[in-house]
C-alpha cells in the first residue's frame, strides 16, 4: 500500500500529473484558466515579457484560442489574428485601438447597421468625425478622403444585405496616399473566398459566428492583421477593456471550421442556382454579386473566389402586410437575424432609415436568404410558395 505525501484535502485540490505521452488526438483540446501558474518568482515578475504572444492571465488568451487564431490567420495569409467574443465587438474594439479624437473616418454606406450606430454614437461622442460615401463610386471616396485627417476607411465587400462589391485594392491606394488605415468586414466572404490582406488591407473584421461557427450556436469574431505593431496595440487594448474569449467557445469555432470549406462549397452552389431562377423564373430583382446585373460583379469576378450562400431580393413598394403573409407560410426557412448555419434563414430587412448617402427607398423591403444545408428542392418548393403567396396579394412590376 503507497503513501500519500500530502494530507487528503491537499490531494482533493492538487491531482496527480496523468501521463500525456502516447496521446496524440486529433482534438485541439479546451484549455480553461484564469491563473497561468509560472516556475519561479522571478518569470512571474517579468511575465509582461511575454506579451503579446505568450500566456500570461487566462484573458488574454488559451492554446485553445490560440490555435483558432492562428488558423484564421493562416488562412488569411495574416501576421496575427484576434478572437473576441462578437462580430460586432472585432470591428469597434479594431476601431478604437486605432482612433483618437479629432480623427476623421470613412465609412462604406452599405456597411452592417450596428456598425453605423457604433460611428455616430460612440465615435462622434469621443470626438471622431464620422462620413459615409458611396461603395459603388471610387470617386466619393476620393473626395471625401481628408489626407493627415482620415485615420480609417471602413468597407464591407459584398455589404449587409444590399450587397455591392468595392473595388478595394482601388480604395487601398487612396489610402496609402492619404495616410489613412484600410479596414474591410469580410463575413460574407471569409478568408476561403476573399483574402481582403492580399488586395491592400491593413484590417479586416470578421463576425465568426457566420459561416466559422456554421451552426447558429455561437457568437464569435476576428480581427485579422497584416502588421504586427497593430496587432500589439489591439492586443494590448482588449486586455485592458477586458475583453477575450472562452475556450469552449473557441473550441466550437475550431469544429466549426473542420467543415466550413465543404459548406461554403455547398451553400455558393445552391444560392448561385438559386440566385439565377429567382431572377429567371420567379421575376425577382436579385442581389448577389454571381449576377452579372449586380453591382460590382466584374470587381468579385476579379478579388473572390466564389458565391457564399447569401443573397437578398429586392421588392419596392410591396405592402408589409403582404410579404409577412408570404413569409409566415413558408415551411423550412426560418425567419430571423443572422445567417451562415446550417438552417437556411430569411428575414425582410427595410434599409431607408440607415442609408446616408445612397438613398434606399422607404417602400422597399430586401428578403435576405442565406442558404443552409436542407434539401434544396424543399427551400426552393419554399420560395416558390413564398412567390405565390405574394402574387396572389400584389402586382409586381
Ligand atoms: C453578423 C455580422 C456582424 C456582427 O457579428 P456578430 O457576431 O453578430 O456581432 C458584422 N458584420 C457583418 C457583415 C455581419 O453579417
Amino acid at each position: 500500500m503507497k503513501t500519500a505525501s500530502q494530507a487528503d484535502a491537499t490531494l482533493c485540490v492538487i491531482p496527480p500529473d496523468a501521463p500525456l505521452e502516447g496521446f496524440a488526438s486529433l482534438s485541439i483540446p479546451v484549455y480553461r484558466a484564469s491563473t497561468i501558474v509560472f516556475p519561479t518568482a522571478a518569470a512571474y515578475r517579468k511575465r509582461h515579457e511575454r506579451a503579446p504572444d505568450g500566456y500570461t492571465y487566462g484573458l488574454a488568451g488559451t492554446p485553445t484560442t490560440r490555435t483558432l487564431e492562428a488558423q484564421i490567420a493562416a488562412l488569411h495569409m495574416a501576421e496575427r489574428t484576434i478572437v473576441v467574443p462578437s462580430g460586432q465587438a472585432a470591428i469597434s474594439t479594431a476601431w478604437l485601438s486605432v482612433l483618437k479624437t479629432g480623427d476623421h473616418v470613412l465609412l462604406a454606406d452599405n456597411v452592417y447597421p450596428p456598425v453605423k450606430q457604433m460611428a455616430t454614437s460612440v465615435l462622434n461622442g469621443l470626438g471622431i468625425q464620422t462620413e459615409f460615401f458611396d461603395p459603388t463610386l471610387l470617386d466619393d471616396v476620393r473626395q471625401r478622403l481628408r489626407p493627415g485627417q482620415t485615420t480609417l476607411v471602413w468597407v464591407e465587400s459584398p455589404g449587409s444585405t444590399s450587397m455591392e462589391v468595392c473595388d478595394v485594392p482601388s480604395i487601398a491606394q487612396l489610402c496609402k496616399k492619404a495616410g489613412a488605415l484600410l479596414g474591410c468586414d469580410n463575413t460574407w466572404a471569409t478568408g476561403l473566398l476573399c483574402k481582403p490582406l492580399t488586395l491592400g488591407v491593413d484590417i479586416v473584421a470578421e463576425a465568426l459566428t457566420k459561416y466559422v461557427g456554421g451552426h447558429s450556436d455561437l457568437l464569435m469574431g476576428a480581427i485579422v492583421f497584416r502588421d504586427l505593431n497593430l496587432y500589439r496595440r489591439t492586443r494590448a487594448l482588449l486586455t485592458t477593456l477586458g475583453i477575450g474569449v472562452s475556450p469552449d467557445d473557441a473550441s466550437l469555432a475550431l469544429r466549426g471550421m473542420q467543415t466550413m470549406s465543404v459548406r461554403l462549397q455547398h451553400v455558393s452552389r445552391v444560392a448561385e442556382d438559386f440566385a439565377k431562377r429567382l431572377a429567371s423564373e420567379l421575376n425577382y430583382v436579385v442581389l448577389h454579386p454571381c449576377l452579372p446585373h449586380c453591382s460590382g460583379h466584374s470587381l468579385w469576378c476579379r478579388d473572390f473566389k466564389g458565391s457564399a450562400g447569401v443573397l437578398s431580393l429586392r421588392l419596392d413598394d410591396v405592402p408589409e402586410g403582404a410579404i409577412d403573409r408570404a413569409l409566415d407560410g413558408l415551411k423550412t426557412f426560418a425567419i430571423g437575424a443572422s445567417w451562415g448555419g446550417t438552417r437556411s434563414v430569411i428575414a425582410p430587412i427595410v434599409l431607408s432609415s440607415d442609408r446616408h448617402v445612397v438613398h434606399s427607398k422607404e417602400t422597399t423591403t430586401y428578403i435576405r436568404i442565406s442558404i443552409g444545408l436542407e434539401d434544396p428542392s424543399d427551400l426552393w418548393a419554399d420560395l416558390v410558395r413564398f412567390s405565390t403567396i405574394l402574387d396572389k396579394e400584389v402586382k409586381r412590376p
